[in-house]
């Protein structure tokens, strides 16, 4: 019996000292990923479920590495937000977003794109006039770019996030709260924030079709929301039978496999074209 438990025990430190080297590793990384080239953007098509139309998409971060292969943004982009990383990742985001952005507007492509900002990002007063300024060089009307925040990133320090929210919201930049309905204050933070957007969490879309409890919370949620004047986006959408549902439901914008996985930029503006074509 000891044996048995000392060998398990002996097998779980053997895991967990993999996790940790391989967090040291993506950590000690971080910065000079940045410099080889090794980040990328992906788009994820927004659709309006009313007018069947796509002008907007999310903007999601990929990491290849050398080594490691793939490392989704959730396990990174938390690490990086522990060793003090996340501003240089957000920075390189934002740059990258806008220049794309820049080349689309130059060429008559009039898309929006919504970038995901952390806790720490918002906590930078500083913020609101550099992206401001990174609009106006680039000759971009301030609705280009949208951000989305998620409620975990309030906690932090929620008098300075009010704050800098409050000056994008008088700049015109449009807010999001992201996975809306898992945090413990949802309905907290929609009196509290002065947000333009609110995206129902995945966990409650996913099976909408043949969950009772799950279309009750949603409806009410799409009710909610609307009720205070918001626009309300389904995230995780993967079936035809979920888009029909979110229409009657009276949702305004789906985000989903149904339509699209995040896509290279060309490969977006190609589907976004089509779509709007058929
Ligand atoms: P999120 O902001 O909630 O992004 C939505 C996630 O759901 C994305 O995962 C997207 O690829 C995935 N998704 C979209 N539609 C479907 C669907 O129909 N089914 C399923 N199963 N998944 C779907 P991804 O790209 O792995 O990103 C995970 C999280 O990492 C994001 O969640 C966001 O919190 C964070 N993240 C990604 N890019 C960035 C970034 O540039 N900056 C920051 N700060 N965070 C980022
Ligand atoms: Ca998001
Ligand atoms: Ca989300
Ligand atoms: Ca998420």
């Amino acid at each position: 019996q000891a044996r048995t438990e000392s060998l398990g025990i002996a097998i779980y430190q053997q895991g967990e000292d993999e996790r940790y080297l391989r967090e040291l590793m993506i950590i000690r990384d971080l910065p000079v990923a940045l410099s080889h080239g090794q980040f990328h953007l992906v788009y994820q098509p927004k659709v309006d479920i009313h007018t069947n139309r796509c002008d907007s998409a999310e903007t999601l971060i990929r990491w290849q590495h050398p080594q490691l292969g793939f490392i989704p943004p959730d396990e990174f982009i938390r690490l990086a937000e522990n060793s003090g990383n996340i501003s240089i990742i957000s920075d390189w985001v934002l740059n990258t977003a806008i220049t794309q952005l820049a080349l689309w507007w130059a060429q008559g492509i009039c898309i929006k794109v919504a970038i995901n900002l952390s806790a720490h990002d918002l906590t930078n007063a500083q913020l609101p006039q550099d992206i401001n300024r990174l609009l106006t060089d680039n000759n971009l009307p301030i609705e280009a770019l949208s951000i989305e925040v998620t409620e975990g990133a309030v906690m932090k320090d929620a008098q300075a996030v009010i704050a800098v929210l409050q000056q994008f919201r008088q700049m015109g930049i449009a807010i999001a709260i992201d996975d809306f309905g898992t945090g413990h204050s949802s309905l907290a933070y929609l009196k509290l924030l002065p947000v333009n957007e609110v995206k129902i969490d995945r966990s409650f879309i996913k099976d909408i079709h043949t969950d009772a409890t799950d279309l009750m919370i949603v409806d009410t949620s799409i009710r909610l929301i609307k009720g205070l004047n918001l626009s309300v986006v389904a995230e995780g959408v993967e079936s035809l039978k979920g888009i029909e549902i979110l229409r009657q439901l009276d949702c305004d914008i789906v985000q989903g496999y149904v339509y699209s996985k995040p896509l290279k930029a060309a490969e977006f503006i190609a589907w976004q074209h089509n779509f709007n074509q058929s």
